[in-house]
């Protein structure tokens, strides 16, 4: 097979790659071992436009949110399925200091940051004692249906490759590269946290960490709305909510683990005040780096071998606007975000 190029893994990384190669007339195939418990399906695709305990902005949040609701309006007409649903977030106080960081944010941010004049309206389900704000607007990318309905995309028009990568059988010259009987013109890596083990990138700067997520049934909750109060409460399809996360960076292993599941099943049964069911406990580990910054682009000594990957916590919202910069690079020969572009690491990485 010969193609122009090889996309390794279809989390979110590759998905929109490979959409966006699929726009251009460029040949390509992707290669995914289909990881049950991979960052992307582990995840509860939401976008928040603030981070943290002081509530701050988002890098770049606003060129991320223009670019993703035009994105995924071109990929919802072109699957036929739910992308991209706009749900706030009620931003349940925890204590009286995250009440007061919430206020005085709100005095300088108020494009995402609302206050609520109704402080009861959520008695009857939460319980709830310092009362909550709204960032808003936030958004939930429909991760679990996309994901296989772009891989059955890939599959129909024979441009996926179920099988795990090694990359002991790659070999590239200045020509191109070449894999078992595949050759193309250049091989671009969305192997999310397989990448640490890669020869090529396994020295930039990735700070892997661990996180968790509870799937619970609730009928009584209303599905419209991402709540919070230090876990989060994101709805997914039929009445269920995932419910995440911590951030673990000292781990044995990539599995669900006991202590998480007894610490928020304590948690929601302190918060919830209508009934829920456990029905699913999943575990990851997140592409994070150092600098919280994404990897875009090609090896300075060898152009034929690129990376899209180091998405960390925000995947999302930074995979669909930098795989359009990747391919605009490719056939336009424009740019990429300087603190993006993996040529920042030159000389780690030769
Ligand atoms: C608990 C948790 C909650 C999260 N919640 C959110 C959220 O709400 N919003 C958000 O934006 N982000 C969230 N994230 C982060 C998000 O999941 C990541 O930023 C994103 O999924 C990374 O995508 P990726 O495509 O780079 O990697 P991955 O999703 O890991 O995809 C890599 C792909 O490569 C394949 N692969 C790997 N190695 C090989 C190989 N050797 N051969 C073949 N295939 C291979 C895997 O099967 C996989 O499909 C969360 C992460 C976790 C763990």
């Amino acid at each position: 097979m010969k193609v122009d190029f090889i996309i390794v893994g279809q989390g979110i990384c590759g998905t929109w790659l490979s959409y966006y190669l699929s726009k251009t007339r460029a040949s390509f195939v992707v290669i995914d071992n289909n990881k049950i418990n991979s960052s992307s399906r582990t995840a509860a695709g939401i976008i928040n436009p603030v981070t943290g305990r002081r509530v701050v902005k988002t890098w770049i949040i606003e060129s991320l949110l223009s670019h993703l609701k035009i994105a995924s309006v071109e990929l919802e007409r072109e699957l036929g399925i739910p992308v991209l649903s706009q749900k706030n977030t009620i931003d349940f106080f925890p204590t009286q200091q995250s009440k007061s960081a919430f206020e005085e944010r709100l005095k300088s941010e108020q494009h995402f940051l609302k206050h609520c004049n109704d402080q009861d309206k959520f008695h009857s389900l939460f319980q709830y004692e310092f009362g909550y704000g709204e960032i808003n607007p936030c958004f939930l990318f429909n991760l679990q249906e996309v994901l296989p309905a772009w891989r059955n995309k890939l599959v129909a028009s024979n441009r996926l490759v179920e099988e795990d990568f090694d990359i002991r059988n790659l070999s590239s010259n200045t020509k191109g590269v070449s894999y078992k009987n595949i050759s193309a013109g250049k091989i671009i890596f969305c192997d999310g946290i397989a990448s640490m083990q890669n020869p090529y990138f396994k020295h930039l700067p990735f700070a892997f960490n661990k996180g968790e997520a509870l799937l619970i049934a609730s009928a009584e909750i209303p599905t419209t709305t991402i709540y919070k109060k230090g876990i989060v409460l994101a709805p997914q399809k039929d009445n269920l909510f995932w419910v995440g996360s911590n951030y673990e960076w000292n781990f044995k292993d990539e599995n669900p683990t006991k202590e998480f599941l007894d610490k928020t099943k304590k948690q929601l049964q302190d918060w919830l005040k209508v009934p829920f069911k456990i029905v699913d406990h999943k575990a990851s580990i997140r592409p994070a780096n150092l600098e919280r910054r994404p990897f875009v682009g090609f090896l300075p000594n060898k152009k034929n071998i690129g990376i899209l990957n180091g998405m960390g916590t925000k995947g999302c919202s930074l995979a669909p606007f930098f795989a359009k910069q990747f391919v605009d690079f490719l056939f336009h020969n424009s740019t990429i975000h300087a603190e993006a572009d993996v040529a920042r690491f030159k000389k780690t990485l030769e």
